[in-house]
């Protein structure tokens, strides 16, 4: 327990409120937002997750229309099977940057158990294979190591954080879920999105186009827009790091 407890406070540090998930499992999912935008209005950061699967065009083709920037979370896997979609996000450099979501889509946690039904990476080995692989496909694909880092169901052990730091990543939370692993019907997503606050880090997918979630996501953040808001990527310029969840 004073263990937990140690690293609890260390992630406290790190500008990260960890939330504990499965009551007493160990398990944290970090909860983070970027320094609100003040007097220049307010603003968050979109954070769109490509699991597995294909391409929600509904959203990348409004991102692009519309020149809002977002930063994108992509597996090994997703990069295999999406080479036009990423191609599309490359050609746009300003307004997407690729990082890493795992070499398979597997929780960062390295004991052995379910997140939402995956079995987890489930050692420290387990997890270092995940992020590693996961980052040597971004690199590859788009000739830049990502820097930031989220697994699988954005849930990890606060020794497998520990562990993802100190390969080199930073962990990326997020404060407002848009679509509930795209599970939510049109009219929740958009409405949900639409009701962000100054400094949400926004957690979408952009990976299941043929379920009704995108069109709502794509929606939302027109509506956050029309309001005024400014969009951010995590490492986008103005965005001060005492905000994020850096050291
Ligand atoms: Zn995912």
């Amino acid at each position: 327990m004073r263990k937990l407890l140690v690293a609890l406070a260390f992630l406290g540090l790190l500008g990260i409120s960890p939330a504990l998930a499965g009551g007493g499992s160990g398990i944290v999912e970090p909860r983070m937002t970027i320094a609100p935008g003040g007097a220049g209005g307010p603003r968050v950061a979109v954070t769109l997750d490509a699991c597995d699967g294909r391409t929600d065009m509904r959203i990348v083709t409004m991102l692009i229309e519309e020149r809002i920037p977002a930063t994108i979370f992509a597996t090994a896997g997703w990069i295999r099977s999406n080479p036009a979609a990423l191609k599309l996000m490359l050609a746009h450099g300003d307004l997407f940057d690729i990082e890493n979501h795992g070499a398979r889509h597997v929780p960062a946690i390295d004991k052995p158990v379910r997140v939402y039904g995956l079995m987890t990476a489930g050692s420290p080995a387990g997890v270092t294979a995940e992020v590693q692989g996961g980052a040597d496909a971004v690199a590859r694909a788009t000739g830049r190591r990502p820097v930031w880092f989220r697994g699988a169901a954005a849930q990890y052990t606060p020794s497998s954080l520990a562990l993802i730091r100190s390969l080199g990543f930073k962990v990326a939370g997020y404060s407002l879920s848009g679509d509930e692993g795209a599970l939510l019907g049109t009219r929740q997503a958009a409405s949900r999105i639409a009701a962000a606050r100054d400094g949400d880090v926004i957690i979408a997918h952009v990976n299941h186009p043929e379920k009704p979630a995108g069109a709502g996501v794509a929606s939302g953040i027109l509506a956050l827009k029309a309001r005024g808001f400014r969009f951010v990527k995590l490492d986008g310029s103005g965005v001060p790091a005492a905000g994020l969840a850096t050291r």
